[in-house]
Formats: structure tokens, C-alpha cells, sequence
């Protein structure tokens, strides 16, 4: 009872200001541990009181990591087949998030993308530097990007003032900020020797730190940075207080000594399928990778100790940071570093902790229809496996294990966070590797899939990607090694989970003085979930601009996600709640499916 009167009360559009205070976990969820917002902050955590679990309205715990709380759990007592739990947790901080704007609307856009990971939980995206066009790769770039991000958030608040009726449906594409917005600065071989730049980048409004790429990106104007290069930045970003995150792939002939590796990737390997895609790129790419780059970093470190400078590795916010691990070889090696004490942290992604098996792709419903009473009798299809390929690759041989070494590896700390690295496209790029033609409009598609062999070359061209910003807090929550049986289970995971999602991505980009815990003086950042229910994977619920390229959407059926959003507030306002939990209010008040506003461009800490 508490939930729906606590989730219909609170339901306001985000062109509502909210000044006064709110205090609704005080008087609907938690009696004894409220949280109080003002203004979209935290104002105050009141303490746990043991009268928590004696009251009849729910049962309530808080758990608290040092002074931090870093989530909210609160669980209805009774209810038929045992109780149903709701928890409030800090909302999640994606650092990996290629929103494509501006330049690159047509793949995603951050109207679209900004609602997507509001619909999941999510308040904050960090933004690549590549795939949005041009690269941001110089300050003056830079600076471009952060006013195309304020041109979205300004467009939002026009669109929801024109609306003020709410009669009028937004389309994808036209909204404004549903989340926070940071960007990362493109670190490329044309300024990893100019000290000066940056610094000139990292001053720019939004950027939180920098992205390299050690392997080729695949985007033209974004190009692959040399150990060598990213090592000589890497000093700079020492000084600056600024974190590196590196896409840590390294191909034999990039390699800095010629040693005796497999070559397996070295042939002209024919790439036809998902197979030959992570035979093209073997496990070892990444363990170069991360070898050279622990090497490179101990060397900055210690020549940093050298010249007697101040040790900025405990303090500052610098550290080099290892996107997508997908290889367990690499795991003893960031173990290894982080004993040492250098500065290293490393993130996995939801696709890689095993709930998407390349050997047997999930099927997609066909009738999205979820009233269909044949639930087992739905018509299937098997998802184009290019919806799959991603780099690091997928691996079908060793997937189940190295699924298991990377969630072992979360919950030892080696790896420290989950982040999507959502990368979008067209469903032409996914697909075939090709923009749309106009003759394809003509013929409807048909020619699409011609035959067998055109599809092959498809699949070789086709965009490296995996498309699920929306479902990061589902997919890591649903891939937990052990299914917790007792609450106390339940809340010892999800405190883990929110440390993964919200509280270590907020660190990496320099946020942790206002983002990603339950915490005073915070932004008022919620999510609230249900972690026994099924996640929405429905192509009606899915916020993305291209609902077909995401492997989740619409393959409920197949992989049955748990842990479902029912709202999420940025700065104590609501930027989403499910249809169920809105219900008649919502649709009365329409325009609330991309609330579109709210959302700004952040700025690290001071
Ligand atoms: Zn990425």
C-alpha cells in the first residue's frame, strides 16, 4: 500500500519545481530513516531506529558503508508467496556511454540516450569523446561538445514549457536531458605531447577526465594512441588530477617488444560470424595491453617520486582506468598493480558477466503483445548474431568461466565498477555495416537480406557495439552468481551492486562529493527497484532510438531480467516511473514517457 501511495504522490513532471522540501521517505517508506530533499539535495539522513522493524506499515533497514549510506532498503512485510521487496538506492553513474551528439544524432542522440538510462535507474552518463562528430579531441572541440549538451538540455525545457498541458507526446530525438551529462576528452596522438592542450581540455566545461584508445576505434577522426603516447600524457594527467580510461586491446604489431605471442590474431582471418569476430581478436590483445600499460604507469609513478613531487595517487583523482575488461588473464595483472598501490581501477561490462551466451543468441518475441496468453507459444526469432559482436569480443568457449572469474573479480574489488559502454548505431550500421541508401526506402528492406553471402560480408563490416545503456542495472543485478534466498542476502548483494553502479563510477569521474551515495549534502539521485520482478525488456518500455539494435529489448522471454525500475528521481525530481506504477495518473497527464528535462552538464568537484 505504502508503495503506490508513496509513487503517485510523488508524481511530478520535471516542469514542476520542487523548492520545498520533501519528505517522503520519512512519511511513506522508512518511518524511523528518512531522507529529507531540499532544493534537489540531500538534506538530512536521520539514523536507523530499531523501532524500524517493528512497524506495521513496512519493515525498514539502512545500511551504511563508513558515514556514507550507500543505499536505502526498505522490504513490505506479509503479501502471498513471502515478501516483496522494494529498495531505494543511490542513482546509478554510467561512465561508459557513447551518446553519439552532436554530429551522430541519427545513431542515438542524448535526448533519446538520457531517457533510456533514466528508464534505468540511471542519473548520470559520462560521454565518450568519439562517435559523437567531430571526436572531441581538443579543447576547442571540447568546448563545441558542452554547448551542443546545453543546446539539448535548453531545447528540453522549451519543449516541456510549450507542453505545459502535457497533451502532446514527445518523439525520440526532439527531448532535452533526462540525466546528468559528463564528458571525457578524447586523448589522440596529436595532443599526447602538448602538456598545454591538455590542461586547456581538462578545464573545459563538463570534462571529468580522458579516453584512449590502444587499438584502432574504428571512428576516422579519432585515432589509436601508442603506449608510448598515452604514457607521456600520462604524466600531465598526474599533475592535472585527471583519470585515463583506456580501451586496453593491443594488436601483435602495435606491441612494444616483438615477444613470441599466439598469432592467432594475426591472419587474415575471414570474419563471417561471432566465432571468427573473437578469433580475430584473442584474449592475449588484452593482455598486452594491460602489461604495458601497468609498466608505463609504475614508470610515471615512480619518476613522479623521484622529482620529490607530492604523491597525488592517494588524493587526487588521477589514475588510469581499464575500460571492458572481458579476459580473466587480465584480472592477476590489475590484482597485482593495485597490491603494488599504483593507481589502477578497471570496469567489466553487464554483456560480459555471462547472460549473453554467443552460441546461442536470446530470441526476440516476435508479438510484443504481453497479454498474450500463449506465453510459450509466442513466434521467435533468433536475434541477427551482429547484434552481438562487440570488442573485446564475446567468447562462446570460455564464456561461462570467464563470466564467473569477472564477477568473482567485482566482489574481490579487482574489478570496481559495471558500465555499459553502450555504443549505438543505425540498424543499417549494426546490421550490414552501411548507412541506409534511399533505394532501401523504395524496396522496403527486401534487399536486406539478399542472401547468405551478402549477409556474411554484412556481419565482417557491421558496427562493434553493444546497445543497452537502458538495462545496466538489470543485467548486472540478474547475473549475480547466486540467487540471494533470505533478505539479508538480498540487501548484502544489492549494497555491492550499488557500489558497482553509482558509488565507484562516480569516483572514476571525479563526482564522489555529490554522486552516487544516499548521503547529505548530495544530489537527491534515487533509484527505486524491485529486485524480485521481472525488468521491463519490452520494445513499449525501451527509451533507446534504435529499440531493435539492443540485444535485451524484446528477448524477455529468453532471459527473464530481474531487478525492475519502478523510478527514478534526479535532483528530487521524478524523471521516470513505470507504467504499472503510474497508471491512469500518467496517461492523463501524457508527455511523461521522455520526461526530457532536469539533466545538465555537470562539473567534476572542486
Ligand atoms: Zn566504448
Amino acid at each position: 500500500m505504502g508503495n503506490v501511495f508513496f509513487l503517485s504522490f510523488l508524481w511530478l513532471d520535471c516542469r514542476l519545481n520542487l523548492d520545498t522540501s520533501h519528505f517522503f521517505f520519512d512519511l511513506f517508506l522508512l518511518p524511523p530513516s528518512s531522507v529529507v530533499v531540499s532544493n534537489g539535495k540531500i538534506a538530512r539522513v536521520h539514523p536507523l531506529s530499531p523501532a524500524a522493524a517493528s512497524t506495521n506499515l513496512a519493515g525498514a533497514a539502512a545500511l551504511a558503508t563508513g558515514r556514507k549510506r550507500s543505499a536505502i532498503l526498505v522490504f513490505e512485510k506479509g503479501g502471498e508467496g513471502g515478501s516483496r521487496s522494494i529498495i531505494v538506492g543511490p542513482g546509478a553513474v554510467d561512465a561508459h556511454v557513447h551518446a553519439n551528439e552532436p554530429g551522430r544524432e541519427k545513431w542515438e542522440g542524448l535526448a533519446s540516450a538520457s531517457a533510456a538510462a533514466a528508464a534505468g535507474g540511471i542519473t548520470t552518463i559520462v560521454d565518450m569523446p568519439l562517435n559523437s562528430a567531430p571526436a572531441a579531441t581538443s579543447a576547442e572541440l571540447l568546448r563545441a561538445k558542452a554547448e551542443a549538451v546545453e543546446k539539448v538540455r535548453r531545447r528540453g525545457e522549451e519543449v516541456n514549457k510549450e507542453d505545459e498541458g502535457g497533451k502532446e507526446k514527445k518523439e525520440k530525438g526532439v527531448g532535452g536531458l533526462s540525466c546528468d551529462v559528463g564528458l571525457w576528452g578524447g586523448l589522440v596522438p596529436s595532443n599526447a605531447h602538448n602538456p598545454q592542450e591538455l590542461a586547456r581540455m581538462f578545464a573545459a566545461r563538463g570534462v571529468l577526465g580522458f579516453k584512449a584508445f590502444l587499438s584502432p576505434s574504428g571512428i576516422g577522426d579519432f585515432e589509436r594512441t601508442s603506449v608510448a603516447e598515452a604514457e607521456a600524457a600520462m604524466a600531465v594527467f598526474q599533475e592535472l588530477g585527471a583519470p585515463l580510461l583506456l580501451h586496453a586491446e593491443l594488436l601483435p604489431e602495435h606491441r612494444e617488444n616483438n615477444r613470441d605471442i599466439k598469432e592467432e590474431g594475426k591472419e587474415a582471418l575471414e570474419i563471417t560470424d561471432l566465432q571468427s569476430w573473437a578469433a580475430s581478436r584473442p584474449e592475449e590483445m588484452e593482455v598486452a595491453a594491460v602489461e604495458e600499460v601497468v609498466a608505463a604507469l609504475a614508470r610515471v609513478v615512480s619518476a613522479a617520486a623521484e622529482k620529490e613531487k607530492k604523491n597525488t595517487s592517494s588524493s587526487s583523482s588521477f589514475r588510469v582506468h581499464i575500460a571492458h575488461v572481458a579476459a580473466p588473464a587480465v584480472l592477476p595483472l590489475i590484482a597485482e598493480a593495485k597490491a603494488k598501490g599504483l593507481p589502477l581501477s578497471a570496469e567489466t561490462c553487464p554483456h560480459y558477466l555471462g547472460l549473453l551466451d554467443p552460441s546461442s543468441p536470446p530470441r526476440r518475441d516476435e508479438d510484443d503483445d504481453e497479454s498474450s496468453e500463449k506465453e510459450d507459444k509466442k513466434p521467435k526469432t533468433i536475434l541477427p548474431p551482429s547484434l552481438l559482436k562487440c570488442a573485446p569480443p564475446l567468447r562462446a568457449d570460455v564464456s561461462a568461466v570467464a563470466s564467473k572469474k569477472l564477477w568473482e573479480a567485482l566482489e574481490e574489488g579487482v574489478l570496481d565498477l559495471v558500465a555499459s559502454d553502450h555504443s549505438p548505431t543505425t540498424p543499417e550500421m549494426k546490421r550490414h555495416g552501411r548507412e541506409k541508401k534511399k533505394e532501401d526506402d523504395d524496396e522496403d528492406g527486401s534487399e536486406s537480406d539478399k542472401n547468405q553471402n551478402q549477409n556474411q560480408t554484412s556481419f565482417a563490416k557491421a558496427w562493434g557495439g553493444i546497445s543497452g545503456l537502458q538495462f545496466l542495472h538489470p543485467l548486472t543485478w540478474s547475473s549475480s552468481r547466486t540467487t540471494p534466498d533470505t533478505i539479508e542476502e538480498e540487501n548484502a548483494l544489492a549494497i555491492k551492486l550499488h557500489r558497482w553502479l553509482s558509488s565507484a563510477p562516480a569516483a572514476l569521474a571525479g563526482l564522489s562529493k555529490r554522486k552516487g551515495a544516499i548521503s547529505e549534502g548530495f544530489d537527491a539521485d534515487f533509484v527505486v527497484w524491485r529486485p524480485r520482478e521481472l525488468a521491463d525488456v519490452s520494445v513499449a518500455g525501451c527509451r533507446l532510438r534504435h529499440c531493435e539494435n539492443s540485444p535485451f529489448v524484446g528477448t524477455g522471454g529468453d532471459l527473464e531480467l530481474r531487478g525492475r525500475v519502478v523510478a527514478t528521481f534526479l535532483r528530487g525530481q521524478l524523471v521516470f516511473s513505470s507504467e504499472e506504477e503510474e497508471g491512469e495518473e500518467k496517461k492523463k497527464l501524457g508527455g511523461a514517457r521522455l520526461s526530457g528535462c532536469g539533466g545538465r552538464l555537470l562539473e567534476r568537484d572542486a
